[in-house]
């Protein structure tokens, strides 16, 4: 039977339990145990696929296209599993089950109710994911206590512990310890008001995690081991960290995976850690031997989590080559073909991401020429690709006016369009193009080369593709359709030849990036930039610096 690790939060918001979360998953996973994580958010959205990036931060797509938190993000990419839909639990998916139910007549007349019925769902849900080939299920709770979203997410892991028996739950429960500047001293008081708060719901929690920004000061742990009624070794100190990917091993050292174990009646000595090869990853970060400036040409610059996949997979594809990827963050809005020049000087690469709507195309589009005619590595992802289209075919096919139908119902060369089937759908929700699909690489091609494979299969979150009208005219002009779908009939991936690495992808390749397995366009990418700031850095157009100075309002680094 799987055992159950519970990860609540306590103080405010963002500690960063995802993170905490994901780690521990990997070290029980090096430990020889399987995991799976889940995650338990609090809002009514049914799935966060209709929240704003911009809010809410990156919408991550799962092989089986569910529309999930972006936390679910850190728990592929820590544990390199695949997850699934029933990872993602929302309080509106909880409700709508409910109500569908009773609507069925299910409940057989009684009076539907938070408890039992909604905390029975929730319970459903968390058991669900325990198949019989799992080892442990580490589901967060999102929000934090004292929140009256969470309520019933707490009565229902509170049971669950009754239901399943005492020895195979675990509760771990995430604090800030703040440090108060004005006396110089870590504060422990709201840890305490938070474990009273958990407590008040009945749980008592067997493991505190404290975040902090400085490591805790002597007698601290013994303090908050006796306000918090846990041992001093299930005290667990977690200190800000430069790099994500070296908390796993920092929580190793304070003990955490042990006592876990122990907690859960695991036999330690039968499951040792072997953690040399992710170690060796993460400490890459420590000492890179180069540097790269890579742009993303965005929408939601003031949310850097609004593009957290892409910022990751980047990293990756750093680490694999030992460099050091400084990110920023441009405004798309900022860009015209006048202005492209100075807004994108100093960058070695340039990623246009995803997105939707039509704020800031037409600069996405510039950056797109900018980089096909400078031979500026670019990597268009989804919407990306769709204004690599647009570029050559107004700028290359002499399709004047050519767009997307998503932003011009006038256009007379849609060369971004519906496709027939999704045209008749009305519901415009149920028409997206969603999850894993196959596409065939053209062999010899620049993409084909990169993946080192003829059939890949990537994450999809898109209505519209390339009109296949216009493939043929597209060709002509130059542009490479270098992957298809296996019938033919859309486009998934474009290049250029002669271009260093000008590639879009109809796809979202980051979602199936990792640390220790960059994906192969990511990591490409990084070497292109390397080649393209070594040639830069030869030729020494470095002056274009300080002209860039004055764009600094429209790009934040990240
Ligand atoms: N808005 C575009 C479409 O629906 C692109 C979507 C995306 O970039 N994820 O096709």
């Amino acid at each position: 039977m799987a055992k159950h690790i519970f990860v609540t939060g306590g103080v405010a918001s963002s500690l960063g339990k995802g993170i905490t979360a994901s780690s521990l998953g990997r070290l029980l996973k090096q430990r020889g145990l399987k995991v799976v994580l889940q995650k338990l958010d609090p809002y009514i959205n049914v799935d966060p696929g209709t929240m704003n990036p911009f809010e809410h931060g990156e919408v991550f797509v799962t092989d089986d296209g569910s529309e999930t938190d972006l936390d679910l993000g850190h728990y592929e990419r820590f544990v390199d599993v695949s997850l699934r839909r029933p990872s993602s639990v929302t309080t509106g998916s909880i409700y709508q089950a409910v109500i569908a139910r009773e609507r069925k007549g299910d409940y057989l007349g009684k009076t539907v109710q938070v408890i039992p019925h909604v905390t029975d769902e929730i319970k459903a849900r968390i058991k669900a994911i325990a198949t019989d080939d799992v080892d442990v299920v580490i589901t967060e709770v999102g929000g934090t206590v004292g929140d009256i979203e969470i309520l019933p997410f707490l009565e229902a892991i509170r049971q669950f512990r009754k239901d399943v028996g005492r020895n195979n739950v675990c509760y771990i429960h995430l604090t800030l310890i703040p440090y108060l500047g004005t006396s110089g001293e870590q504060k422990t008081k709201p840890t305490q008001h938070s474990v009273t708060e958990l407590r008040s719901r009945g749980i008592q929690p067997d493991v505190i995690v404290t975040r902090s920004d400085k490591p805790l000061a002597p007698g601290l742990k013994e303090k908050i081991s006796m306000l918090a009624d846990v041992s001093e070794a299930a005290v667990v100190s977690a200190v800000d960290l430069d790099n994500i990917y070296r908390v796993p091993q920092a929580l190793h050292e304070e003990g955490l995976d042990d006592y876990v174990l122990g907690l859960l009646q695991f036999d330690k000595d039968k499951y040792p850690l072997d953690l040399a090869v992710w170690n060796a990853m993460a400490e890459k970060s420590a000492s890179p031997k180069r540097t790269v400036t890579i742009g993303i040409i965005g929408k939601y610059i003031n949310l850097a989590d609004a593009y957290l996949s892409v910022v990751e997979a980047l990293k990756h594809g750093g680490l694999f080559y030992d460099t050091k990827v400084d990110i920023e963050l441009i405004s798309a809005e900022q860009i015209t073909p006048m202005l492209a020049e100075s807004t994108l000087a100093g960058l070695d690469g340039i990623v246009i991401p995803g997105g939707f709507g039509n704020r800031g195309i037409e600069g996405k589009i510039a950056a797109a020429s900018y980089s096909r005619e400078h031979g500026l590595p670019c990597l268009g992802i989804c919407l990306g690709l769709q204004t690599m289209v647009i570029d050559v075919a107004r700028n290359i096919a002499g399709l004047e006016g050519a767009h997307s139908r998503e932003f011009s119902e006038e256009s007379q060369y849609p060369v971004i369009d519906l496709m027939e089937e999704q045209r008749s759908v009305a519901n415009m929700g149920g028409t997206m193009r969603l999850g894993a699909y196959v596409a065939r690489l053209r062999p010899g091609t620049q993409v084909a080369t990169i993946y080192g494979e003829e059939i890949v299969s990537e994450r999809h979150r898109h209505r519209f593709e390339v009109n296949p009208r216009y493939k043929q005219r597209l060709e002509d002009a130059g542009l490479v359709c270098s992957g298809l779908s296996p019938d033919g009939s859309l486009v998934e991936f474009i290049e250029l030849p002669g271009h260093p690495y000008w590639i879009g992808t109809q796809a979202h390749p980051e979602f199936k990036s990792r640390p220790d397995r960059p994906h192969p366009l990511f990591r490409e990418l990084v070497a292109a930039a390397l080649t393209y700031a070594a040639e830069e850095a030869k030729s020494e157009i470095s002056d274009l610096g300080t002209e860039a100075e004055e764009f600094q309002n429209v790009r934040v680094p990240l």
